[in-house]
């Protein structure tokens, strides 16, 4: 059996992998012209962690944690007003933890399969045909080519969704706020800490990449607005949305690249109530993005490619085998989905007794005796059954 993986993120190059170890032939086009560069850091714990560990990769992924020790909610002069230790943190996940960057792991992935796997960087699809005994794909390069599946690994902003099952707005879920990174120097002397500056409608968060004397800055704020910034107005975006804002604000916002090589994005869920059609699936954020908040895209990315090679295996009929992974996947989604929008509800307050609101909240919730509580809303244990003896890594 061979499958087409378009995107060759976390979810696709996770997939490839587990085809691979199953006996099944992958080929991943991925529209950038190499592998991802910069970027923004992630909490790597649960199910995705769980998944790493059984490719054996998490050796890799450990010399390149995160040197963040605490995440401190702090005031315009730096102090922490609030703080979420990492006694508490573990307490809360109550199992292994990784802060990493997302370029890291994507490394890691990438590394685990390039000898094995066909990958074609600089390549996308541009028409689907399912013609019942195969897919035939049109690819941006020229010609068609069959495979007997296709799986849309390609994001938030899935081209496989949109081709197969119609336009992003259709299952597009807007919560209310945009964000934006860059990397910026360390003139600050950083040290091992997350901090989050807020005030009414936006909020800056810093952090130390690892590399010496970089931080990341990310920045999120309430908008209207549900469309994109074209590349070349981000930057005027930023500087207007964060003009007169505290903390370190107008340094980092000095410090910024050129507009083009800014991320940025609407925090934007995608629910779509079935995953599949034809020989068609997706996985990842192209079917079930959780958005930031939920801290757990990556690991649910890792979760659906994971489940998505063991229903294959199991069931060379892709009928069932794509309504058996979208029974095991649907749901957990949809409830971190859930978890997730009322989490994003109190992200940025949009007044100052908002603000402060939440400021008591945190400091209430975040102590010991609530872990358990935000253990089980976040859903933080893996979802995985045992690993079975012939795929564990020896
Ligand atoms: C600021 C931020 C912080 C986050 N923090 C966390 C966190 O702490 N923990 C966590 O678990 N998750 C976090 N996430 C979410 C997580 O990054 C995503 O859920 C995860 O990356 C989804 O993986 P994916 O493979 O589905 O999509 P992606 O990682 O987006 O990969 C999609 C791939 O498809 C490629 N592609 C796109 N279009 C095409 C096309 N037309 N043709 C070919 N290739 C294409 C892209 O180049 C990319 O390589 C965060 C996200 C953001 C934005």
């Amino acid at each position: 059996m061979r499958v087409l993986i378009c995107g060759g993120g976390i979810a696709g190059l996770t997939l490839a992998y587990w085809l691979r170890r199953r006996g099944i032939e992958p080929v991943v086009v991925e529209h950038a012209p190499h592998g991802r560069l910069g970027g923004y850091g992630i909490d790597f714990f649960g199910t995705g962690y769980d998944v790493a560990d059984r490719m054996g990769i998490i050796d890799r992924l450990m010399p390149h944690r995160l040197p963040v020790d605490s995440v401190d909610f702090v005031d315009a002069s730096g102090r922490a007003g609030v703080r979420l230790t990492g006694e508490i943190l573990n307490k809360i996940i109550r199992g292994p933890h990784l802060a990493l960057m997302h370029t890291t792991l994507e490394g890691a992935l990438l590394e685990a399969i390039q000898d094995d796997v066909e990958i074609r960087f600089g390549e996308t699809i541009t028409a689907v045909r399912d013609t019942g005994a195969a897919v035939e794909i049109d690819l941006a390069s020229g010609g068609a080519q069959r495979f007997d599946l296709l799986v849309g690994a390609d994001g938030i902003h899935s081209k496989t969704r949109e081709l197969i099952f119609g336009p992003e707005a259709r299952y597009a879920r807007y919560l209310g706020c945009r964000l934006a990174s860059y990397s910026v120097p360390d003139r600050y002397g950083w040290g091992r800490v997350r901090a989050h500056y807020t005030e009414p409608g936006r909020q800056v968060i810093a952090y130390p990449t690892g590399k010496s004397g970089e931080l990341i800055a990310l920045f999120l704020f309430k908008s209207p607005h549900e469309t994109s910034a074209s590349r070349a107005e981000r930057l005027d975006l930023l500087r207007s949305t964060f003009r007169g804002m505290g903390w370190i604000t107008p340094s980092v916002l000095a410090d910024a690249p050129a507009s083009e090589s800014i991320f940025m994005d609407t925090m934007t869920q995608i629910t779509l109530p079935i995953w599949h059609r034809g020989r068609v699936a997706l996985v990842g954020d192209a079917c079930g993005c959780m958005t930031m908040v939920s801290a757990q895209g990556v690991s649910m990315a890792m979760a659906g490619a994971y489940v998505l090679a063991e229903a294959l295996e199991a069931d060379r009929d892709h009928v069932g085998a794509f309504a058996r992974y979208h029974e095991r996947m649907h749901t957990q989604v949809r409830r971190r989905q859930r978890t997730a929008r009322v989490f994003a509800r109190s992200l940025v307050p949009g007044t100052w007794a908002g603000l402060i609101a939440q400021s008591l909240v945190n400091r209430l919730v975040m102590r010991e005796a609530f872990a358990p509580m935000l253990r089980r809303q976040f859903g933080a244990g893996s979802i995985l059954a045992p690993q079975t003896a012939d795929l564990r890594k020896g």
